[in-house]
């Protein structure tokens, strides 16, 4: 008989955001179908977080399965460049008829963090392709997640996670996110500087890793109406909020004013390839146009554009484009603005939020919220009950994929009632 896998596991993996002197044995998963997760014995799982945000279709899900498996029978991988291919194609031709903004070039690469190394690049280079004396800075929110490579760290905000690498990121100007208070304050920020930044780098409306922080649409909005007016490259970063998180199929829809590049990733593909994208407009493009070689984009992955990937995202759009799909986040939006009246009076519940298919809360957790034990007491309870949630320290969501069933919902909701209910 084989080792259990746990324990093969521990001899040889290392995990992702893992401290393994003291980590749980993780949990073998064998099988996905819909919301759920099934372990080894058969335990079923409820998927409240769309393992890390991604999945938003249900996992395993038949129709992406079907066109995953007609596209390895066809053309499994080949080079991007001086070749070309139909999913390729296409994925980027309904890209930049679904994006705001009207951009015109859709760039791939492997995820998110890749995605915003792209989008990094193209905004320096742009600014040096164009001028002798060219932008040097970047503008990011305090708080924001860009991703995990150097590029993306730097431009996220400094945190226990980025400590050892501190002397390695580079400088950035970081500003809060907008509130009534402080918007003038932000805007003049902006405008004194607007001479030396080359882009602004924000999550629209929420910020994930950084703590689930929702912010204002009008205020984000006045904000990038002053980076706009200042010749800033304004780059919404919708690797979390795209395809319908946030209510609408991208979170600038909230916006009146459009961004000059978007980047994609995590529900792209539904969660089933590693996909990035960086969409860029016509004036960022045409900034690369030369006869000067030196002018290119020196920038591509192995990977680029891997057909299975954009064949999984083709069909993860089919999929979204249902307008059964579009009523399941609206009444997920809903249900979650409803859960969120019921527990508003728990004592052990702080700073409650939603947007969209997103459910928010602090815990107040005595001295627990320090040390963060709370939120992975948390986790084990939850997965004792058959339902999965991973809170962010002590801040707790809810980010179902959209397939969830009204039964499904409740459950993860009576869970978390039962909770709190406790008190810490
Ligand atoms: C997850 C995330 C990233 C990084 O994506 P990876 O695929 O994990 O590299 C970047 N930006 C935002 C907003 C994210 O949520």
């Amino acid at each position: 008989m084989n080792r259990p896998l746990q324990e093969r596991d521990q001899r040889v993996i290392w995990h992702p955001y893992t401290q393994h002197k003291d980590m749980l044995p993780p949990i073998p998963i064998v099988r996905g179908k819909g919301t759920l997760l099934f372990d080894e014995n058969g335990q079923a799982y409820i998927d409240a977080i769309s393992s890390w945000w991604v999945n938003i279709h249900g996992h395993s899900h038949p129709y992406i399965a079907e066109k995953l498996y007609e596209q390895a029978r066809q053309l499994e991988h080949v080079i991007f460049t001086g070749f070309t291919h139909e999913p390729a194609v296409r994925l980027a031709e309904r890209l930049i008829d679904l994006l705001p903004g009207g951009p015109s070039r859709i760039f791939y690469s492997d995820n998110g963090s890749t995605a915003v190394e792209v989008a990094i690049k193209m905004a320096i280079q742009y600014w040096r392709n164009r001028e002798g004396a060219p932008r040097r800075k970047i503008l990011a929110f305090s708080h924001a997640y860009h991703g995990d490579t150097f590029g993306a760290m730097s431009v996220s905000g400094r945190s226990v996670f980025t400590a050892a690498f501190r002397d390695y990121l580079f400088d950035v100007h970081f500003i809060d996110t907008p509130t009534a208070e402080n918007l003038g304050e932000l805007s003049s920020f902006i405008r004194e500087r607007s001479g030396e930044i080359a882009c602004f780098i924000y999550e629209p409306l929420l910020q994930g890793a950084g703590g689930m922080r929702i912010y204002e649409a009008a205020l984000l909005d006045e904000l990038l109406a002053v980076a706009a007016e200042s010749g800033i490259i304004c780059i919404a970063d919708e690797i979390l909020t795209g395809f319908g998180r946030t209510g609408k199929l991208f979170a600038s829809e909230w916006l009146h004013s459009r961004p000059d590049m978007i980047c994609l990733s995590k529900g792209l593909t539904g969660g089933t390839m590693a996909l990035g994208v960086t969409a860029a407009s016509p004036g960022i493009f045409d900034a690369f146009l030369s006869d000067d070689r030196s002018k290119t984009l020196f920038h591509g992955h192995s990977f680029t554009a891997n057909p299975l990937a954009c064949a999984a995202a083709l069909a993860s759009l089919d999929l979204l484009e249902d307008p059964d799909c579009l009523r399941r986040i609206r009444l997920i939006t809903e249900r979650q603005v409803a859960f969120a009246t019921r527990i508003r009076e728990y004592p052990m519940v702080r700073n409650l939020r939603t947007l969209g298919t997103v459910l928010a809360f602090e815990l107040n957790a005595g001295k627990d919220e320090y040390t963060n034990t709370v939120g992975i007491k948390l986790t084990a309870e939850s997965l004792q009950k058959g339902v999965y949630l991973r809170p962010l320290g002590n801040t707790v969501y809810i980010m179902p994929p959209y397939c969830i069933t009204e039964m499904e919902l409740d459950r993860v909701y009576e869970f978390l009632i039962g909770f709190i209910a406790k008190g810490a």
